[in-house]
């Protein structure tokens, strides 16, 4: 079994709030809401980074983002606007080594750069 908490996500082993699942995609809400509306996009395959990403991925990032859309409109922050965030290691702030990107909106977001 994966050490990976984003494969036991994907596996079922862990418990998530699903907003959204195919073949290649699981969506969930942040167990941690930076935002009224804060979900994680990422791929059922384990990636670890975004430095790990191959040019064979190019379908399924493509895939993350045009989901990460669909549920922004589905959410009803499309309009309004919301942001897309993907952490990249220590510096990025990353902490769990599966790629993810966060969806966030629902409030007006500060500033972006810290
Ligand atoms: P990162 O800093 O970009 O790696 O973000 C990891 C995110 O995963 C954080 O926002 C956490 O709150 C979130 N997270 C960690 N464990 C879980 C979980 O079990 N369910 C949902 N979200 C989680």
């Amino acid at each position: 079994m994966s050490e990976c908490i984003f494969c036991k996500i994907v596996e079922g082993t862990i418990p998530s709030k699903k907003v959204y699942e195919n073949d290649s995609v699981l969506a969930f809400h942040d167990i941690q809401p930076a935002a009224p509306v804060h979900v994680l996009i990422i791929p059922k395959k384990h990636i670890p980074t975004m430095n790990d990403v191959q040019e064979t991925d190019a379908a399924l990032i493509a895939e993350l983002f045009a989901t990460a859309r669909q549920i922004a409109a589905e959410l009803g922050i499309a309009e309004a606007g919301y942001r897309l965030v993907n952490n990249v290691n220590a510096d990025g702030g990353q902490v769990v080594y599966h790629l993810h990107v966060h969806l966030l909106g629902g409030r007006k977001l500060g500033a972006l750069l810290s």
